[in-house]
């Protein structure tokens, strides 16, 4: 097979063959074929697109190209839970505890982040002498006895896609539908559970701006997952401002607990029992998803959620202390206010720029081998829709390098918009998406 016949014939608009798909990118992944023809075969698909049985192929040559995790070993239905990204979102942290205090085992595999926050892994390691990477013995036996762990993701995991995501990322070939969706499905469908809920965000700090365009997303997921055998459902969910008030790890953890503890902001809350609601009736611990939703709650009453999330830090070796005690976590030295330029009401609390601000604080990384500082980020001290007074805090920045934090506080100025009229905040959940 001639490789750059295949990229020509992508570029005219044509249909490849699983073969030829599979010369590509296994090709790639095996240090045949250099960067720069891979890349030019991303842009054309970028541009032409891929149909449903390329898309089809394309998922399963990349979880095919390393380990397919086999998590028969852990009894009942095991449900994955995946966020395609967004600003404060630390719903995993939440949700898996509600969901294993309902009797669905949680075997978790999840990432770092690059971008505007870590991700779960690196919010989990703000937590003192917590290990992400246990073995699988100790994974699976963890989720057997308490119901939950979380890992992090090897690099035997879609090492196909590893090596993709990498080059579309610096070659502008991300936003595609049939490439992310390949890219999150491989390793989806890799990580061995029974079924997969998805969280596709909208808005602003969205890869996908619109509801339209997160549900031809949701749809191909939902379809590509079912055509794989595992019961997969999709919610469409708002990401135009961060959720919930914290950005960052140290104080994402925070956050997380205060949900738990029954507390925490009145958007999170709502959307981690949807999410959870929708987990329990997945792992078919429920009849209906109301019934799940009801179960979801309850975990939050009785606090039979936060025993789970300290059955899981304990599990793994991290000090439980910090659930009664925060000043445990990774702390901050600098602490800027921002304030309201005016008086009136917050229309926009821009999640992308927001993002930005807090990769600017250390909270995120640039490029994949950036250390991060765990105790920076943001804490929002209102929502869109909240009246504030000229002068009055609407977040805080923190950090610990001063310039790092001033640069940080210059972005967030410009992700805030006061106005007279008082504007009601996106809907949280736009639509959920099963087969
Ligand atoms: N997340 C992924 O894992 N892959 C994509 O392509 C986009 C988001």
């Amino acid at each position: 097979m001639n490789t750059v016949d295949l990229i020509t014939k992508k570029r005219d608009g044509g249909t490849l063959t699983e073969a030829e798909i599979r010369h590509l990118v296994m090709g790639y992944t095996e240090e045949r074929i250099p960067d720069y023809q891979m890349a030019a075969f991303l842009m054309a698909v970028f541009f032409q697109g891929m149909n449903r049985e390329e898309t089809v192929a394309l998922t399963q040559i990349m979880k095919n190209s390393g380990d397919v995790v086999d998590l028969s070993a852990i009894h009942g239905i095991k449900v994955d839970k995946h966020s395609t990204g967004g600003v404060g979102d630390k719903t995993t942290l939440i949700v898996g505890p509600m969901a294993a205090a309902c009797g669905v085992p949680v075997a978790k595999m999840s990432g770092r982040g690059l971008g505007f926050t870590g991700g779960t892994v690196d919010k989990l390691e703000s937590i003192p002498g917590f290990q992400i990477a246990i073995s699988e013995e100790d994974f699976i036996r963890q989720v057997n006895e308490t119901g939950i762990s979380v890992i992090g993701q090897t690099g035997h995991i879609a090492p196909a896609d590893k090596k993709l995501y990498a080059l579309r990322d610096v070659t502008g070939t991300v936003e595609n539908l049939s490439l992310i969706t390949s890219s999150v499905m491989s390793k989806k469908l890799a990580a061995g559970s029974d079924a997969i809920l998805l969280d596709v965000k909208c808005g602003s700090g969205a890869f996908m701006k619109t509801p339209e365009a997160a549900e031809q997303l949701a749809e191909l997921m939902v379809e590509i997952g079912t055509a794989a055998g595992k019961n997969t459902m999709a919610v469409i969910t708002d990401m135009n401002q961060p959720l919930g008030c914290a950005v960052g790890n140290a104080l994402e953890v925070q956050e997380a607990i205060d949900v738990l503890k029954g507390g925490g902001p009145e958007d999170l809350r709502a959307l981690c029992i949807q999410l959870a609601g929708r987990m329990i009736y997945l792992g078919r611990q429920a009849e209906s998803i109301a019934d799940g939703i009801e179960m979801a709650e309850q975990t939050l009453r009785d606090g039979s959620a936060l025993r789970c999330l300290r059955a899981l830090i304990a599990g793994q070796g991290g000090e439980t202390a910090i659930l009664e005690d925060y000043s445990l976590l990774p702390q901050s030295s600098i602490h800027l206010k921002a304030e309201a330029a005016e008086s009136g009401y917050l229309t926009e609390l821009d999640a992308m720029r927001i993002g930005l601000a807090s990769q600017h604080t250390g909270a995120g990384r640039e490029r994949k081998d950036d250390a991060i500082d765990l105790s920076a980020g943001i804490v929002l001290h209102h929502k869109v829709g909240d009246f504030v007074e000229k002068g009055e805090k609407i977040a805080e920045i923190c950090g610990n390098d001063v310039k790092k934090v001033e640069k940080a506080l210059e972005e967030f100025q410009s992700a805030v918009k006061i106005g007279k009229e008082m504007t009601q905040p996106a809907m949280l959940i736009y639509k959920t998406i099963r087969r």
